[in-house]
Parts: C-alpha cells; sequence; structure tokens
C-alpha cells in the first residue's frame, strides 16, 4: 500500500500492519501523522479533554546494582551519594502531595540489594495505615524482578504480596525498547528482558490492577524496533486490556556513560503520532513535558496526545541527567486551553475527578520541582536497621 491508502485505512478506524506503521512512519510528511493521530485521538475522545493527575515521582532509592548505561541517576551500592528514603521522609512527601490537590504518588528506585521485600510491605502497610484513600502507583516490572529475584519468590506472588499491603498499580518504566538486542547494547537486558517485562505486566493484569506502558527511545534502536516495541505493547493489551496509557520519553544523554545526543522535537511528535496509530486499543497518550518541554508538551496534543500526564512535584531521575522543566497546575491547564481543550484532572484509571483544583481552593505555586533529599543530606534511616541488608556495604552500615 502507499502512502494515501494508509491513511485512508487509518482515517476509516482500520488496524495497521508493521510494513504500513514503518511506511508511514519512516515517509509520511509530519503533518499527515499529526492529522492522522489527531483524528484517532478524537475518535476515542470526543468530548474535547485533556487530563492530568496531580502526583509527586518519589525516587526511595538512587542505589541500584543494574548500571543501565543511559541512567544518570543510580549509584553503586556503598557510594556515599546513595541515600535510602525513610517511612517518615515519605510520609511528609505524600502530606506535600495531598495539600497540593494530589491523590496518589509513583513510587520507583533503583535495585538496592539492601531493601528487601518486607521493607516495601511495610511501607506501603504504613502508608495505607495513615491515608487508606491515598493510591500507589509503585515498582516497574524491573523492580518486581529485582524483589522475586532477591527473595527467590516467583513475580505472581509478589505482585500478589505486594497487592495486599497496598500497592494500587504498576508504573509502565524499565521498558526502554522492548527488544532484547537493544537491551543487551543497552546493558538492561540482565535486569529484565522484554519478555520478563511483558510477563510482569501480564501477571498484574491478570492480579486486576492496571498500569501503564512506556518507551524510552533515542538511544541505539532502529525505527523499526521502535514499532516491534509499539507492536509488542498492542498484542498484550488485546490479550489483558490492562493498560491505561502509553507515555514515551527521549533519552536524555547528560551525565549517561552511554552520553550521545538527544532526539529532536520533530522526532518525538512523530514517534507520538504513530504510538497513537498503531497503538488502537490503546485509550490514552500522554505528553511528555517533562522530557520535550512545555512547549513541545503543548504541541503533542496536536499529535495524538490527550493527556498532560504529571503535575510532577517532584522530579529525579530525567534531571539527573540534564533535563529539569517544571509546571504546575496553573502552567498545565494553561498549556491545554490555550491549545483548545477543556482541562480536567483525574486518577490513576483515567476517571475525572474535576476541573483544575486552583479554581475551587487556594493551592501553593510550585515554581521548581522538589528533590528526593537536599543536596549533602547523607542521613541514614533509622527503621532500616530492622531489615536484612544483603551487601558487605549494607551490612557494615546496620552493626
Ligand atoms: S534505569 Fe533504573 S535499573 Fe537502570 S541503573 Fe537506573 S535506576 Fe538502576
Amino acid at each position: 500500500m502507499n502512502i494515501d491508502q494508509i491513511a485512508a485505512k487509518v482515517r476509516a478506524g482500520g488496524r495497521v500492519t508493521v510494513d504500513e506503521a514503518l511506511e508511514l512512519y519512516r515517509h509520511a510528511p509530519t503533518s499527515l501523522l499529526g492529522r492522522l493521530a489527531g483524528g484517532v485521538r478524537a475518535r476515542k475522545h470526543p468530548d474535547g479533554l485533556v487530563t492530568y493527575i496531580i502526583d509527586r515521582n518519589v525516587n526511595y532509592t538512587n542505589v541500584c546494582v543494574a548500571k543501565c548505561t543511559f541512567c544518570a541517576f543510580y549509584r553503586d551500592v556503598g557510594s556515599p551519594e546513595g541515600y535510602v528514603l525513610g517511612f517518615e521522609e515519605l510520609f511528609r512527601k505524600i502530606d506535600e502531595t495531598i495539600a497540593m490537590g494530589g491523590g496518589q504518588v509513583l513510587l520507583q528506585g533503583g535495585h538496592n540489594p539492601d531493601l528487601p521485600l518486607t521493607w516495601y510491605e511495610d511501607l506501603f502497610r504504613a502508608i495505607k495505615m495513615r491515608t487508606p484513600w491515598f493510591k500507589l502507583h509503585a515498582l516497574s516490572p524491573p523492580e518486581v524482578i529485582h524483589l522475586s529475584r532477591l527473595s527467590q519468590i516467583p513475580v505472581p506472588e509478589i505482585i500478589d504480596r505486594l497487592i495486599a499491603a497496598g500497592l494500587d498499580s504498576i508504573p509502565g518504566g524499565g521498558a526502554e525498547i522492548l527488544v532484547d538486542r537493544v537491551r543487551k547494547a543497552l546493558h538492561c537486558h540482565g535486569k529484565a528482558t522484554a519478555d520478563e517485562w511483558l510477563d510482569v505486566m501480564r501477571h498484574a493484569h491478570r492480579a486486576g490492577l492496571r498500569t501503564t506502558a512506556t518507551m524510552m527511545y533515542g538511544t541505539v534502536e532502529t525505527d523499526a524496533e521502535r514499532l516491534e516495541h509499539l507492536l509488542r505493547l498492542r498484542a498484550l493489551q488485546d490479550e489483558t486490556g490492562g493498560f491505561t496509557a502509553f507515555i514515551a520519553w527521549s533519552y536524555q544523554p547528560d551525565h549517561t556513560e552511554l552520553a550521545g545526543s538527544e532526539a529532536t522535537g520533530i522526532d518525538y511528535l512523530r514517534l507520538l503520532a504513530i504510538a497513537r496509530i498503531v497503538l488502537d486499543n490503546f485509550d490514552n497518550l500522554q505528553a511528555s513535558w517533562v522530557t520535550q518541554g512545555g512547549k513541545v508538551g503543548q504541541l503533542s496534543l496536536a499529535f495524538g496526545a490527550n493527556d498532560m500526564g504529571s503535575v510532577m512535584i517532584e522530579e529525579n531521575v530525567v534531571r539527573a541527567a540534564g533535563a529539569s522543566y517544571c509546571m504546575d497546575e496553573v502552567e498545565i491547564v494553561r498549556n491545554i486551553e490555550d491549545a483548545g481543550f477543556d482541562a480536567r484532572r483525574r486518577n490513576m484509571h483515567y476517571d475525572i475527578l474535576g476541573g483544575p483544583i486552583f479554581r475551587e481552593r487556594e493551592v501553593p505555586r510550585m515554581l521548581e520541582l522538589a528533590t528526593a533529599r537536599e543536596d549533602g543530606d547523607t542521613s541514614v534511616p533509622a527503621e532500616l536497621r530492622f531489615y536484612t541488608a544483603r551487601s558487605r556495604a549494607g551490612k557494615a552500615g546496620r552493626d
């Protein structure tokens, strides 16, 4: 099929094959890709609403044994810059999130060998004891696999135990590109193969959780491998229907071992548009303003996105690699409305909660993103001594 024929198929609501998707992605003009993606989005969301969520990205530890070459966030076991947040610090962050109108926290961290499964269970239970209604969107598939290996417990059982402790949803982090050639090149094959990542999501969906799906592009992958990633997500969504949304972000190269340069804005918009066209069984696509900045984030709404993601009270991972964009609720709503849409607050299941909270009551303006820890704070949480450490450095710190 030529591009006009494929475009006609997309407009008629047909599902594109891998070859058709590749032809569009490689050769269709950017304006046509945007119009096609905008058409799919309008069919799925005829109400003209653009959603966002008020939540906080909290990275509970930066200590990680995985050592992905694209990551500027992690620190080695025993590093003086390594940290673990204490329960009290986490409670305080949750209280601040609630004060800003938020109802969930996105909790992700490094693969720290000195935090056993019981630490996570106790943390989740403690949070739910304080605020039972507050949602935990936590632990991406590689973290679940790490816990499974650390505790010698199969993944489905780990998920069941985390749900029993209070887990509400799993974020789609750690997917990078779901092709093992790419994962080996990025040194993230060991933390989770493509099949293992998908399998955690399959188990999570079977256990009744809804999850997101992500892609980090712009490293060593080919166009065909980007498409393979999308098709693998589409296949799992056909099987389980458990994904709420897809989020793509570009590799941020500063301070990473891999280095290189960042993908351009057009590269992002073309990828977003082809994702909207290929992922015909995903309802929601987020705009990644955190990596692309507010202006490209706003343009995303014309390239298939229907959600502005999170207000992001805190961010650590992308910032460590050089990007530090900040938009509070007022800015996000201004961008949505200026693009001609109506702004609505949502929860993790994309249920509408209402209009902007700052129009209902006074909330503090947030002009810069918070960090996990103040620079130079090397304090060790008191409760860590109750948990078994695996590393020599971890054991020494708990004597
Ligand atoms: S991306 Fe995640 S798993 Fe990989 S090194 Fe960074 S913190 Fe560890």
